[in-house]
């Protein structure tokens, strides 16, 4: 007899969910993806116990339609794509029809939603697995999601996560590296009975003072746009530099990324402007047809692959180094 076994479907679902879903901080980024790619203005996170026992997003786009609730929670369902066309030309946060899913598989997920142009709401629930019906419910216009007792069926999940102020604060560096791409929208973030953050929609060199505890003068404009794509953002002027590298963020197509390569060419052309050990601040985002890059490497979406990696790097380069010799230009005029 073989030794190969199809897993239980039940058990296939758990392990893909945990690909999606490590922590968390990981259904609060897919929640408020998903708020973002809705079109939403308003933001709101509520979280007890990190997160462990319960995470609420609720925002104010565009909503479910009822009819669709029962699909939302369906793997490989989307209504972001359509088409392989599609898959080369990704312009939402979202587009694998995982989350929810996935999030549904591993907890007590809760969804309540109305579009504007529905009298009433509807909500659907999925209880590790099980889908419940669809029922009506009163509901203000957008989606409330709640997830609750994550990981209580995968204890070995469970056991890894960090202590509940640890997993805030990762939820606290997700909400924060989103809400720098999407200064238009308000965030609202409680967790350990307290406010933790509370953004107004403001413009971005505000934002970014808010959020590193700098003014705006404190921040040089980057700007260059070559073949296709464009690079602008704020980098922190050399005095005023952080001991730790993680104050600076990345974007792609307004996703935040972690790069090697963007990593690389902003500390080659910093170079001699900061002093050894210190660190600029600030976000740099490019934007750049959808096809020239992939973002489809990790479930996760946290890295992305560029076509022409040499083009990045020396645009990222000169970028950079241009904002800070003008501003040395300035400074010896001034002087
Ligand atoms: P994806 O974001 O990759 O499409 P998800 O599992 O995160 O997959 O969500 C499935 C679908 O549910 C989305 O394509 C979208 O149509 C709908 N959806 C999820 N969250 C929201 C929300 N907050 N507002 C409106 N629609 C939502
Ligand atoms: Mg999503």
């Amino acid at each position: 007899m073989g030794k190969i076994k199809r897993l239980p479907q039940e058990i296939a679902r758990k392990i893909a969910a945990g690909e999606v879903i490590e922590r968390p901080a990981s259904v609060v980024k897919e929640l408020v993806e998903n708020a973002l790619d809705a079109g939403a203005s308003r933001v709101e996170i509520d979280l007890d116990k990190g997160g462990k026992a319960l995470i609420r997003v609720r925002d104010d786009g565009q909503g479910i339609p009822a009819e669709d609730l029962p699909l939302a929670v369906e793997r490989h369902a989307t209504s972001k794509i359509g088409s392989e066309a599609d898959l080369e030309a990704i312009r939402t946060l979202g587009f694998r029809g995982e989350a929810l899913a996935a999030i549904g598989s591993v907890s007590h997920l809760i969804i309540t939603s109305r579009p504007p142009e529905s009298p009433l709401g509807a909500r659907v629930e999925v209880r590790f697995g099980q889908k419940s019906e669809v029922v009506e419910a009163g509901c203000p216009q957008g989606t409330v999601v709640e997830v609750a007792d994550l990981f209580a069926n995968l204890p070995a999940r469970r056991r890894f996560l960090k202590s509940d102020r640890a997993e805030t604060t990762r939820i606290l560096e997700t909400v924060k590296a989103l809400s720098l791409a999407w200064e238009g929208v308000s965030f609202r973030l409680k967790g350990q009975g307290r406010l933790l953050l509370n953004l107004p929609r403001e413009d971005l060199p505000d934002r970014l003072g808010r959020l590193l505890g700098l003014g705006k003068k404190d921040f040089l404009p980057l700007s260059l746009e070559k073949e296709g794509v464009k690079l602008f953002g704020f980098l922190s002027r050399p005095e005023k530099a952080r001991h730790d590298p993680r104050s600076l963020y990345f974007y792609v197509l307004r996703r935040p990324v972690k790069s090697s390569l963007l990593a690389r060419a902003l500390n080659e052309a910093t170079k001699g402007f900061f002093m050894s050990r210190s660190y600029p601040a600030g976000a740099i985002f490019l934007d750049l047809p959808p096809e020239r890059i992939d973002v489809n490497v990790h479930p996760a979406k946290l890295e992305v692959r560029f076509r022409t990696e040499g083009q990045i790097f020396s645009l990222l380069h000169q970028a950079v180094r241009q904002a800070l010799l003008e501003k040395s230009r300035l400074k010896a005029v001034e002087t």
